[in-house]
């Protein structure tokens, strides 16, 4: 529910034609795993999907065999039809004795509190950023409120009727995300953990959270990549209202390299789309991606222009209140990127509105 770039569907495999976003990309299974069932991606690593009632319809878990039980990688959100679908896989992959989430996202954390407690409280791992921004967002602790979102909004130059849509989209959270645990084991960027029957290197990634955790196993050849490396989806990168500076698709441009000097072969486990191997080419498409939407939007900026302006130019099609939200946050964050690397300069009328023009 995170990213508002065409909606992922599951790709007929073998990719194919330049102008996909997936060309180049080698998919390992043809097909993701019914609700309730799942698939063996490599040697104790089960593939888990849920539904999401979002124009992003699904989400990828991963179960980890181990030699005392099982961990979950990620959870889905907390309604009911996510709870009935995990029943059954509850009673196969038992114990469990841990339960990670990559990031803060409901369809990551949603359920994180839920499953934590049916296994008898085993911990719950993260990294402190996402732990705290969760806890934030739960308790609309003040820049993580609904209100900052729409005045965030304002001053971007939506009208306030449409920058109402933030207000809506913030109080949302916590219908999706359960209570979470009050304490949490802390992942950091760099760590060996021992999952399963394996080590896995904790990756931290920038942009699309504060936080991010992937998963990388050099023994089985996997990447847990949670929403930093799609295939398909352009990873959501927005700027919110607690950190108005903030420039997420530098961050993320950057934390991509991370995953670039892992071996050619790793299979990447993604969380929305089908495992694939070729990370260099879905890196160098992502990239191209973000260069050509910066030229596009430079080439708009030759007069001043607030990101409201220029909605047009990133999305060319109508956006419901939900994709607005998104659209805005990444609209805000493109033209941070072009403030703050010298192309554009900013200028706050007398409206209160900030503008964008380039050099
Ligand atoms: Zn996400």
């Amino acid at each position: 529910m995170t990213e508002v770039a065409a909606p992922d569907r599951p790709a007929p495999p073998p990719a194919s034609g330049p102008s996909r976003p997936d060309a180049g990309l080698e998919y390992a299974f043809g097909a993701p795993p019914d609700v309730s069932t799942w698939i063996e991606v490599a040697p104790g690593v089960r593939w888990v999907r849920m539904r999401l009632p979002f124009a992003l319809d699904h989400i990828n878990l991963w179960l980890l065999a181990g030699p005392d039980g099982w961990t979950h990688v990620d959870c889905g959100i907390a309604d009911d039809a996510t709870r009935a679908a995990w029943e059954p896989l509850l009673a196969v992959h038992t114990p469990v004795v841990r339960v990670v989430a990559t990031h803060h996202h409901p369809d990551h954390v949603g359920l994180a509190g839920w499953l934590v407690e049916r296994a008898g409280g085993v911990p719950l791992w993260m990294t402190e950023g996402e732990y705290l921004t969760a806890h934030a967002i739960l308790a609309e602790q003040p820049g993580y409120a609904p209100e900052p979102m729409a005045a965030l909004f304002l001053r971007h130059g939506l009208t306030p009727a449409r920058a109402e849509a933030g207000r809506e989209r913030r109080g949302g959270y916590g219908r999706i995300v359960g209570p979470l645990p009050p304490a949490f084991a802390r992942l950091m960027d760099g760590d060996a953990v021992r999952l399963g029957h394996h080590n896995w290197e904790v990756i931290a990634g920038f942009g699309h959270c504060p936080e991010h955790a992937a998963l990388y196993c050099q023994a089985l050849g996997v990447l847990i990549s949670g929403d930093m490396l799609l295939p398909r989806i352009s990873t959501n990168v927005s700027v919110w209202p607690v950190e108005p500076e903030a420039d997420p698709v530098g961050r993320f441009l950057r934390s991509l390299q991370r995953y670039r000097v892992l071996p050619p072969d790793t299979l990447v486990l993604p969380s929305h789309g089908l495992p694939f191997r070729g990370i260099a080419t879905r890196i160098d498409t992502l990239e191209a991606h973000h260069a050509e939407r910066f030229a596009e939007l430079l080439a708009a900026l030759d007069t001043p222009k607030s990101a409201a302006d220029v909605l047009p130019v990133l999305f060319r099609r109508t956006l419901d209140a939900h994709q607005l939200v998104f659209a805005m946050g990444e609209a805000i964050g493109h033209l941070n990127h072009l403030h703050q690397r010298g192309d554009a300069t900013r200028v706050e009328g007398p409206d209160g509105v900030l503008r964008f023009v380039a050099r």
